[in-house]
């Protein structure tokens, strides 16, 4: 199948994007890299009046990696991202969840904001920026506004855009030096879509610590639980911990899925972890009190 016809109009700035798409008012769509979008088209599950392409607008395009926070411009593809140096474990962090998207193909193409904009439940970014405790910032004709990405998506394929909307960028605070990070995506071939996802962020210099389940459920959740376990004794909760709170909080009952959702939780924990483990014994289990780890009171 193709395509329906549509009008595309290559937006040469922010405003001239906004004139656009509320110009064509609800039968206009934005296009980031077309790695989400192109299929949907083909497939008639989108049928727009008009694209306005916003992959070369200069100011979604940019990076600003300043001393609290890293500012990612929405149109900034995976690929820019999983090339850029690395200074600490958020840069670093980043780098290792684009490298893990698709093939290089799909990465030098597809965008952090269309990511975020089209909320696929098993998608990297929205799972990561969730954990990072990430904000997403948004321009519309009525001004500019910004929300937390957990509140950003609110199920699958559903998130707080209205129309007339463009995600001009997503902000993540930096972490801590001592702060660690562990990701761990499950799928059956390298670089396809997860079917569970973990990821992790221990950071106690600013008392904060978020476990989160992804590809699972309609949308990346933080475990409260399974986190403040972790927080109060830098250990693993028990697996079955970890599977119960994730079927509660996703709404999931197969137990084959929810089994993969906590090995994929309990690997990502284990990796955030290892980088505390002292190197001479490999005992992990009192690491956390040696390192100055455990905090009881965590940001989440
Ligand atoms: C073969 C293949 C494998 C893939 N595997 C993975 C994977 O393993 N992990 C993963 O995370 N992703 C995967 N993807 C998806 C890929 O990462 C996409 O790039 C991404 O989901 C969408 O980004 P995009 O820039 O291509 O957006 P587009 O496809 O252009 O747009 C997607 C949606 O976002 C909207 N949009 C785009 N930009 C903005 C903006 N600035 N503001 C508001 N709305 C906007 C569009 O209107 C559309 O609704 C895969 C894609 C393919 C084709």
């Amino acid at each position: 199948m193709k395509p329906v016809d549509f009008a595309y109009h290559r937006a040469t700035g922010l405003d001239d994007a906004l004139e656009h798409l509320n110009a064509a008012g609800e039968g206009a769509k934005l296009l980031g890299g077309g790695q989400s979008l192109g299929p949907m088209l083909n497939l008639r599950l989108a049928r727009p009046r008009v694209l306005v392409d916003v992959s070369s607008v200069a100011a979604l395009r940019t990076v600003e990696p300043a001393r609290e926070r890293v500012t990612v411009g929405a149109a900034v593809t995976h690929a820019e991202i999983e090339d850029r140096p690395v200074s600490d474990v958020i840069e670093r962090a980043m780098r290792e969840v684009a490298a893990g998207i698709a093939c290089r193909a799909v990465r030098n193409r597809g965008t952090i904001g269309g990511s975020v904009a089209h909320a696929d439940p098993s998608a990297d970014w929205p799972i990561f920026l969730v954990c990072a405790g990430a904000r997403v910032y948004i321009r519309g004709a009525a001004g500019a506004r910004a929300l937390p990405v957990t509140d950003f998506i609110r199920a699958a394929y559903t998130t707080d855009l209205a129309p007339g909307e463009i995600i001009t960028h997503v902000e993540i605070a930096r972490a801590g030096g001592q702060a660690r990070f562990g990701f761990c995506k499950l799928c059956r071939k390298a670089g396809e879509f997860a079917e569970a996802v973990g990821a992790v962020l221990i950071d106690p210099e600013r008392r904060c610590c978020r476990v989160v389940t992804g590809a699972v459920g309609p949308k990346p959740v933080v475990l409260a639980d399974t986190t403040r376990t972790l927080a109060a004794t830098a250990m693993p909760p028990e697996p079955d911990a970890i599977r119960a709170e994730i079927a509660a909080v996703a709404n999931e009952h197969d137990p084959v899925k929810l089994h993969t959702a906590a090995v994929a939780v309990g690997r990502a924990i284990d990796r955030a972890l290892a980088a505390y483990a002292p190197s001479h014994d490999g005992d992990r289990s009192g690491s956390g009190a040696r390192t100055g780890l455990t905090f009881q009171s965590a940001d989440i």
